[in-house]
């Protein structure tokens, strides 16, 4: 079969359904998926069953609801078509009540402190926007019925939720931004494209590491000789092992409908990525959650482990996912794509002037969202963004916003000078000569690209927060677009002026990885937070409250909970790692270092009695050798120490300030350890070193 007649073969969508429904059922469902018009019983009914005979036909049994709660994975919890009939006769059945609602035990899953155990129920709701799809394993298939999930008081406990909400909220706005520039109305949906950055490692090598079991990422390891300094891996050609890996993968993802577009090697060894085709924002962020869960299924069945963490290797780079961002009409027209008329020049100033806006007002809250245990290894490490929020427009764009900040009034003289071939950027930006791969956020010729989301992440937090910030400022905009009259590119000028001006601190042109912009940033007074509870902490405040609520994408409630169940992973996953660190150091670092040590000392005092004065000059510099593997060890358990110490003493402490505990002492005690641990693996008899290296998991596969 061709790759087009592959897609989709497992997903449901409405030209299915058309051919399965009743006319008027199809229409109900039709608008309950554009307009998202309630589904009436009946319509229901006969919906659930057309879906149940087409997943049949498939040899699917059980079906779920799928959906996404705070952990940032999905969930899925089975449940049988089998029923008994009146007569008891064994049937399969699927009522409309059972697509549309259910209720798993809501208890285990994150809540942020919403919901006390004893009223722990949580229910799932099938969110019609997005198509079900079949799930398949080796030996069963799975229906699939992408779900939102909220409390019994109707608070989300998702990430779905509030995706949904900023997505509709952004789409009013900016249909009415269009309706206000060219007295034509038009649905507007925001386009999300995922890339997505792994690794790859023989399975072999992955099971004897307890860190990447429990952690994900390697917490000791010494860099072999050979790293990325070659930078042989980049685009290189792909093994034939992780072709065959990435094909697998790609027609399971076909089958689900999710248009898997463009591979690679990326930079550092056994590093890969996958991009897909961008689409309506909440369907890209349900594919990026199933290429997240496929590639788990699929490596495993190559005998291979992936690992989507942001760093799982210390001193080679880590793992980000570009969030690439735009916003598009029902008739496909790219709002961030400047035309050849002035007409859509002038739109397409409006909409990216609303988009630094909200960047310059947001940025600090963009980059909280994408804050986690595994991220903050990679943000201003020079192998990812900084830090620091910053926008990238390129030297055309940013020659046209100067020129309209700096105009003295617009006369036609001025406009027209302004003017400055706006059609040709796409042109520019495409062949890539006017890039910028240093940006957070930069304007990539047609959509901007939000870099610093950490690659295990799920994408939902962070896109909810760029349109609900890109909603608030477009809305502050048509407001004073309301009253311009005359929409001519000298009173778009006029109003985008002040815009453009109030925003000018967020853009940046230069080397964001570079000491200097650090420096400047500081007095720009852009904030520069390096660990995860103390950007977190800037969702907490009265004003970010105001702007989740305000923009309605989430409550003061929700919000709170998103965060506090944030903090929380945070410091579980860091506890782990700090556990995990210390099992490997005594289990397995120590009992070789000590062993050779001993070994070293006993054949010490051999040569010395046996050679005595004739061996001085290597007795001397053996001894030099023992003394040093001596020193280290001692480092090591005098560090291992501390850290065991401070890990109880943060244990002691409420949720929060675990947390930044956490951030503070126990991480750089973790870097000590490590440091001690990483070299005494250097000095070491490798034949009683255990833990497989960074040479075989790099390198071997
Ligand atoms: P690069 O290497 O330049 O970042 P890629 O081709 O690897 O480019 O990835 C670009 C991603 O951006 C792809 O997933 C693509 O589908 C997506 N993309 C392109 N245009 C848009 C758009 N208008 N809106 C959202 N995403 C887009
Ligand atoms: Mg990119």
């Amino acid at each position: 079969m061709t790759s087009a007649e592959i897609f989709g073969s497992h997903v449901l969508d409405l030209l299915t359904f058309k051919k399965r429904l009743p006319k008027p059922t199809y229409h109900a469902l039709r608008d309950a998926i554009q307009k998202g018009i309630q589904l009436d019983g009946a319509s229901a009914d006969t919906i659930a069953q057309a879906m149940m005979e087409w997943a049949v036909s498939k040899g699917v049994t059980h079906y779920t609801h799928w959906f996404q709660p705070m952990t940032g994975n999905s969930a899925q919890k089975h449940d049988a078509f089998l029923s008994f009939d009146a007569n008891m006769m064994p049937i399969e059945r699927f009522s409309g009540n059972q697509l549309i609602q259910s209720e798993p035990d809501a208890s285990s899953f994150p809540s942020g402190g919403t919901r006390t155990t004893f009223e722990a129920r949580g229910y799932t709701a099938w969110d019609p926007s997005s198509p079900v799809f079949i799930q398949r394993n080796r030996t069963v298939s799975i229906l699939c019925i992408p779900s939102v999930f909220f409390t019994y008081t109707g608070h989300a406990l998702d990430t779905k939720t509030p995706l949904l909400r900023s997505i509709n909220q952004l789409n009013e706005a900016a249909a009415a931004a269009l309706e206000l520039l060219t007295g034509k109305k038009v649905s507007v949906s925001a386009t999300l494209g995922c890339e997505q950055e792994y690794f790859l490692v023989d399975r072999k090598w992955h099971d004897m590491r307890p860190d990447l079991i429990m952690a994900g990422r390697t917490v000791l390891g010494a860099l072999p000789a050979k790293g990325q300094q070659m930078e042989d891996h980049y685009f290189g050609a792909i093994k034939g092992r992780v072709l065959a890996f990435m094909e697998d993968l790609e027609t399971q993802l076909y089958e689900l409908g999710v248009p898997a577009k463009t591979r690679h090697n990326e930079v550092a060894p056994h590093q890969f990525e996958m991009a897909p085709i961008f689409r309506d924002a909440n369907l890209a962020a349900d594919n990026n959650q199933l290429v997240m869960e496929v590639a788990r299924k699929v490596a495993h069945e190559h005998d291979l482990s992936i690992l989507l963490h942001e760093k799982p290797f210390a001193g080679v780079n880590g793992s980000g996912k570009h969030l690439n961002w735009s916003m598009a009409t029902s008739d496909g027209r790219n709002l961030l794509e400047p035309g050849k008329s002035p007409q859509s020049n002038i739109t397409f100033l409006y909409f990216l002037v609303a988009v630094v806006n909200a960047i310059q007002n947001r940025g600090d809250l963009l980059r909280a969202t994408i804050a986690s245990a595994g991220n903050d290894h990679r943000l201003g490490a020079n192998e990812a963004p900084p830090a620091i929020m910053s926008v990238f427009l390129g030297s055309q764009l940013t020659n046209i916003l100067d020129q309209i900040e700096k105009a003295d009034g617009f006369n036609e003289e001025i406009v027209a000078s302004i003017d400055l071939g706006l059609a040709e950027l796409p042109n520019i930006t495409v062949d890539r000569t006017d890039r910028n791969r240093t940006s957070p956020f930069a304007f990539t010729g047609n959509k901007f690209e939000f870099r610093a989301c950490g690659s295990s992440q799920s994408v939902s937090f962070p896109v909810s927060a760029l349109n609900a910030a890109v909603t608030e400022s477009l809305l502050e905009m048509n407001a004073k677009l309301e009253d311009v009259g005359q929409i001519t590119e000298k009173n778009l000028f006029e109003l985008l002026r002040p815009f453009i001006s109030q925003s000018k601190n967020i853009r940046f042109e230069g080397d964001n990885y570079s000491d200097e912009w650090a420096a400047e940033a500081e007095e720009r007074g852009l904030t520069n937070l390096k660990t995860t509870p103390e950007a977190l902490a800037l969702w907490q405040t009265e004003e970010a409250k105001a702007f989740a609520k305000n923009t309605g994408f989430l409550t003061d409630f929700e919000l709170e909970a998103v965060i506090n169940v944030r903090m929380e992973q945070y410091a579980k996953h860091l506890d782990i790692e700090a556990a995990t660190m210390l099992r490997l150091i005594d289990n397995f670092v120590l009992p070789a270092a000590i062993a050779h040590q001993g070994e070293s000392a006993a054949s010490l005092s051999a040569l010395t009695e046996a050679l005595g004065e004739k061996a001085a000059a290597s007795s001397a510099l053996q001894a030099g050798r023992l003394h040093c593997l001596a020193e280290t060890i001692g480092n090591l358990i005098d560090a291992r120490n501390k850290l065991e110490t401070e890990l109880d003493a943060v244990h002691q402490l409420p949720e929060e300030a675990h947390a930044l505990a956490t951030a503070k002492q126990v991480v750089p005690l973790m870097d000590k350890a490590r440091a001690q641990a990483d070299a005494l693996e250097t000095m070491v008899d490798a034949s009683t070193w255990e833990l497989p290296t960074y040479h075989e998991l790099l390198f071997l596969m």
